[in-house]
């Protein structure tokens, strides 16, 4: 299987998509975690997109396709994938098809949620930075406050989920992400799944849009 997730930021795209990919043992491919990790590593690539990620604007287009290619170039990718957080603008959803050569993706699967939801599920977000593991103070709250009920580390906040920063990215969004609604539409491979609910639900929508595209 071949899918991208694409939704807001906030919309569960980590969430779902790590479940997704652990169900149909593709690897999960989140462009966020890969820069993320290359900055907090000093890495060439980090430095080049720390300040990109940092105000919440998009990494220019090359350096994200280069990261691509080399990814989905891996072995573990050749059986298929989920690509969580690209594309991100019709630029990078045109260069994920030439390098997809003749076979298409078998899946877009939009995770619709209103605005209000995400800025309040962002401003809630917790991470465990050892393991990754996801919380929400308000609706999935670990059982130890400020640690990780997986592996008992320390909890924290992505220093891009500031407010003045969610405001920008959900900006970037409405701009440059948005219109591959409409470019994955005319493609035929788009399902849309309404997102706004409880994760479980949302889970269960996704399964049986994954279902009907097998
Ligand atoms: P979210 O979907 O919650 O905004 P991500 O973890 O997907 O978060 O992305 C975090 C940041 O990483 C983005 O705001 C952007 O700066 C950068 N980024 C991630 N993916 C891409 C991409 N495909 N193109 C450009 N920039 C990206
Ligand atoms: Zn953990």
């Amino acid at each position: 299987m071949r899918v991208v997730l694409l939704g807001p930021p906030g919309s569960g795209k980590g969430t779902h998509g790590k479940r997704l990919s652990e169900s149909l043992g593709v690897p999960l491919v989140a462009t966020g975690d890969i820069l993320r990790q290359a900055i907090a590593e000093g890495t060439a690539l980090g430095k080049s997109a720390q300040e990109h990620v940092k105000s919440g604007r998009l990494v220019p287009d090359e350096t994200v396709l280069g990261l691509i290619e080399t990814r989905l170039g891996r072995r573990d990718a050749q059986g298929g994938f989920i690509l969580d957080g690209f594309p991100r603008t019709v630029a990078q959803a045109e260069g994920l098809k030439s390098l997809l050569g003749g076979r298409p993706l078998d899946l877009v699967l939009n995770l619709v949620v209103p605005t209000e939801v995400v800025v309040s599920r962002l401003r809630d977000r917790w991470l465990c930075a050892k393991c990754g593991a996801i919380y929400n103070a308000s609706t999935a709250p670990p059982k130890v406050a400020g640690r990780c009920d997986v592996c008992g580390s320390a909890l924290t906040q992505r220093t891009d989920d500031e407010p003045e920063t969610v405001r920008k990215r959900l900006e970037v969004y409405a701009r440059e992400t948005a219109p591959l609604v409409a470019y994955y539409e005319r493609e035929g491979a788009l399902r849309n799944v309404d997102a706004s609910g409880l994760a479980a639900d949302v889970y269960a929508a996704i399964q049986r849009s994954i279902g009907k595209a097998a």
